[in-house]
């Protein structure tokens, strides 16, 4: 198409050639990684070529023509290029659409008829003009059809590389029509190696074009999944909250999860996922193992909701994920209120006594060891109070086991009241209570145990028949300066207990280290005949024979007649 002028001296063929170098080197790259642009791009390539190639055979036409050879072969070769040039254009264009066997059975067919008619008019019927113009038609067809096929692609977003190849492509197909109608252009050898650059660049655009038409797909494929992704989310049977780990606000939140956390889907991110927490530290514990491990499985959380005071259990699993370009938490729920009530239930049978609901004597045990281990390590004091209800054989006497039941449990409900949260209130036995205070020495025990009982002397009870009852509690103190050993320690309040007792009851007294050389003995001295002391040896004894004339009843235990007499009333 270029005419045989690029080929008039070593100037014009050395800028062609250099053209083509370029043009070869752009398609290397425009084709690399994209099967859609490899096989036209290369095919078009390979038809300029064999267009340059038929020209160069023009000028060795002419050259034989001139020393006046035979040119029939020389024809028949650059009409067989011509051809070959349009059919692999034709090719190019036809790749964007067509499969390999189709092209291949179209180019052969194609092909051989080329090859038939140009052999019939070479050398069979040889037609000076009917040659002249294949020499134009075949080029002619080539460009065109892929000035066709390239503006068949500019349709859409991303297409400036296919544009400008089709502008080129036409401004070439004009030169070859121009020529074909008479017009004399052979001066303008330089075109062909402009277009050749041009085109370069028209390649490099395309591949431009398709990484950016690439990334359309993508963020396209990006959104259709996120919309299946929210889809499912949306009709999932559990509650699931989405939110972005960068400022904590929710993104979505499913039918179920607004209902459960009374959300206004219209106003989503007024909410922070944190606000639904009741509890920060287990806020902070979820954050914490997410940071490590991403996904946090089967996490027990309380939530709280803006429309209900009472926070409720969920069970939670966690993801870090990734959605709409953003790092988000995704978060799945599930009511487990019940199953935690049931548990909650279960341990406190284990360790709550039924009646007054403070911790029950194995709990007690157990807890005050781990408590007294740390105590120790931090050297911090402490001290235990055994109480027990003076006369409360009485009470069940006089208004029945029911009200006595009444005055346990205002008993244990005032001693707990009256202490600190982290003190450890128990039931020991029948009217026993034992407690633990944690950071009180043995004289500031004494003092909270007076307070405590001055407390309990005030309770009033009332009777069936409206009689006022009250009651009133004798407490032995023992301490951190005594002994590091649950045991001893129950049982060094325990005999101060006693002697409060046998000091006229309703008083507090304690166990000092004086006392332990006494209690040494006097213990090792019980443990032969019975190893449990006086106040725990009733408790066993059948309630009926309590009320025999033991001697620790009738003379040491029991104060005189009146003197209790309204407190029991
Ligand atoms: P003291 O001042 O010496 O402690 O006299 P007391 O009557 O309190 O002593 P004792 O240990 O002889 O009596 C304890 C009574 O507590 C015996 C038992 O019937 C009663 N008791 C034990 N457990 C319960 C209970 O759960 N409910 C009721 N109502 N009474 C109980
Ligand atoms: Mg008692
Ligand atoms: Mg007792």
């Amino acid at each position: 198409m270029g005419g045989i002028e690029i080929f008039a001296n070593q100037y014009h063929a050395f800028v062609t050639l250099s053209a083509v170098m370029l043009l070869f080197f752009s398609c290397i790259y425009s084709t690399s990684g994209q099967d859609k642009l490899f096989t036209p791009i290369w095919l078009f390539f390979v038809g300029l070529i064999l267009d340059l190639g038929a020209n160069g055979i023009a000028v060795s036409a002419s050259a034989a023509y001139n020393s006046g050879e035979s040119i029939y072969f020389y024809v028949f070769a650059e009409l067989l290029f011509s051809l070959a040039s349009m059919l692999f254009m034709i090719l190019s264009v036809i790749s964007f659409a067509l499969s390999n066997s189709a092209m291949l059975w179209g180019s052969l067919i194609l092909g051989s008829l080329g090859i038939l008619t140009v052999a019939l008019f070479v050398f069979l019927v040889p037609d000076g003009d009917t040659i002249n113009s294949m020499r134009q038609i075949f080029p002619l067809a080539g460009i065109i059809s892929v000035a066709v096929g390239f503006w068949g692609q500019c349709g859409g977003r991303n297409k400036s590389g296919f544009i400008f190849a089709a502008l080129i492509v036409t401004v070439m197909f004009s030169f070859i029509l121009l020529r074909f109608v008479g017009v004399n252009i052979s001066s303008a050898w330089y075109y062909t190696a402009l277009s050749y650059v041009l085109l370069s660049f028209a390649f490099i655009m395309m591949k431009v074009d398709f990484l950016y038409q690439k990334t359309d797909r993508y963020k396209y494929e990006i959104e259709q999944y996120n919309q299946k992704i929210e889809e499912i989310i949306r009709l999932s049977p559990f509650p699931i909250i989405i939110s972005r780990l960068g400022d904590d606000k929710i993104v979505l939140a499913n039918n179920n999860a607004i209902k459960l956390f009374g959300i206004n889907p219209q106003e989503l991110e007024r909410y922070k996922f944190k606000d639904f927490f009741a509890d920060m530290d287990n806020r902070h514990l979820l954050n914490e193992r997410l940071e490590t491990e991403r996904e946090v499985q089967d996490f027990e959380v309380l939530i709280k909701t803006p429309y209900s005071d009472v926070p409720f259990w969920l069970l939670a699993s966690a993801n870090v994920i990734d959605y709409n370009y953003e790092l988000v938490l995704y978060t799945a729920f599930q009511d487990i209120t019940s199953r935690k009530n049931r548990e909650t239930l279960l341990q406190n049978q284990a360790t709550r006594d039924p009646l007054t609901s403070v911790y029950n004597r194995r709990y007690f045990e157990d807890e005050v060891a781990k408590r007294i281990s740390i105590a120790k390590q931090q050297h911090q004091p402490y001290s235990v109070l055994m109480l027990d209800a003076d006369h409360f054989k009485n009470v069940n006497d006089t208004y029945g086991h029911k009200i006595g039941d009444k005055v346990l449990i205002e008993l244990a409900a005032k001693t707990e009241r009256a202490l600190r949260d982290h003190d450890i209130v128990a039931r020991y036995g029948g009217e026993e209570f034992v407690v633990f205070l944690p950071d009180i020495k043995a004289t500031q025990g004494a003092i909270v145990a007076e307070r405590l009982r001055q407390s309990i002397e005030r309770i009033v009870v009332y009777s069936d028949n409206k009689q006022e009852v009250r009651f009133t509690v004798s407490i032995g103190v023992s301490s951190s300066d005594i002994s590091d050993n649950v045991d001893t320690l129950i049982k060094t309040a325990d005999a101060a207990l006693y002697k409060a007792k046998n000091n006229g009851r309703n008083r507090v007294e304690v166990f000092t280290t004086q006392d332990l050389s006494g209690f040494s003995e006097e213990h090792n001295h019980n443990v032969g005949k019975n190893s449990q002391h006086p106040v725990f040896e009733k408790e066993n004894s059948e309630e009926v024979s309590l009320i025999d004339d033991s001697p620790l009843k009738s003379e040491n235990l029991y104060p005189p007649k009146g003197e209790h007499d309204d407190e029991m009333s």
